[in-house]
């Protein structure tokens, strides 16, 4: 057995009503003058957080918006100047923190991430900046945030939808860390167990959206696949996923999920193919890219950029391979059991 692994340094608080311990967080890395972000939709829970933080709040900021366009991040970046902040809490999902992500990129702010999807970007170094419809992404220990506090009440506002489609976004990075080259013993047992996780959660979740410990679950499922994506580098899936998205402006969750189990299947991955299409399809989730508004004339385009693209797999892949795969997950079709 040979492996490296390097554990990032940051500090996690878990549980019901975390939220409260926010600014004693905030204390110990020693911020004095936080910016709060949050995107437009979550300006209540944004509110509640500046709140919360009382005189160590100079200022709430609710622009983040989807893919961080560099417009965005550069006036999020003059209003934490201007301020003086010394630091920033981003709340919301993979937005407000690559919002945060961007300031402490240039200005090397510090921040604190309060988690509301299961997106796990608060788990990685990795950043992200649109401009002109591309997206660069890079990774910077700098942007890795100082702490992380998951708060599961702060999850059960987030639409069964979005709780399903966020979910399985989680999911996979979990699946794609159990075959990552760079993967590990530490990290097998954190994708194994945050899929668990997941898995067991999200059915109790469409059952009943109000389950507190059902949403509590698949949030620390979310931490452990955000962990794996923080750890390892992605694969097939991840770079099909960001070319939809950044190419086409498909949704980011949505893509995720109608894409997994064709991925999965093509790489005899885990969970298997077949059987994480049968769950979606049990959970109301989406199947299909037509349905997410791909047109069926992008699709050799897509294939011939994503074959074209340098990423890590377990099994090669050709632009014939990725058209296959592609036209299944565009007509919603079942993938090979
Ligand atoms: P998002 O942050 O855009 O949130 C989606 C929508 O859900 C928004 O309208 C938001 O206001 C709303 N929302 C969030 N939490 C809610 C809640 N608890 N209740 C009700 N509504 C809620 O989407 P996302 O899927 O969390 O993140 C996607 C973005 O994050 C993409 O840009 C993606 O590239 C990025 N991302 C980056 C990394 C990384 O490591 N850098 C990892 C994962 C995702």
């Amino acid at each position: 057995m040979n492996f490296v692994y390097s554990a990032l340094p940051m500090r996690v608080v878990f549980g019901a009503g975390s939220l409260a311990s926010l600014p004693e967080e905030v204390e110990k890395i020693g911020l004095d003058r936080v910016l709060v972000l949050c995107g437009p939709r979550q300006e209540a829970v944004g509110k509640q957080v500046a709140a919360a933080l009382g005189a160590r709040c100079v200022g709430l900021l609710p622009e983040a918006t989807m893919h961080v366009p560099v417009e965005v991040a550069r006036r999020a970046r003059a209003v934490a100047a201007e301020a003086g902040a010394d630091g920033c809490v981003a709340v919301g999902g993979g937005s407000a923190i690559g919002l945060g992500k961007a300031i402490a990129l240039e200005q090397g702010l510090p921040v604190v991430a309060v988690p509301t999807t299961y997106a796990g970007s608060e788990m990685t170094p990795v950043w992200g900046l649109t401009e002109n419809g591309v997206k660069r992404t890079g990774r910077d220990r700098k942007v890795l945030p100082a702490a992380v506090v998951y708060d599961p009440s702060l999850t059960l506002s987030m639409p069964v939808g979005l709780a399903v489609t966020s979910g399985i976004n989680a999911m996979a990075h979990a699946a794609e860390g159990l075959y990552a080259p760079d993967g590990s013993p530490i990290v097998s047992l954190m994708a194994r167990e945050g899929l668990r996780a997941l898995t067991a959660a999200l059915p109790a979740i469409v059952a009943d959206p109000g389950d507190a410990d059902a949403r509590a679950d698949a949030l620390y499922g979310a931490w452990l696949c955000g962990a794996v994506l923080g750890a390892t580098t992605m694969g097939l899936h991840h770079k099909l996923c960001h070319t939809l998205g950044g190419t086409l402006d498909l949704p980011h969750a949505e893509t995720h999920t109608v894409v997994l189990p064709h991925v999965l299947a093509y790489n005899g991955g885990s969970p298997d193919g077949r059987t994480l299409w049968q769950l979606e399809g049990e959970l109301g989730a989406p199947r299909s890219l037509r349905d997410l508004g791909m047109a069926a004339g992008d699709i050799d385009r897509i294939a011939e950029l994503v074959a074209g693209a340098d990423f890590p797999n377990p099994r090669p892949v050709t632009a014939g391979d990725v058209r296959d795969l592609l036209h299944a997950a565009w007509a919603g079709t079942a993938p090979p059991g």
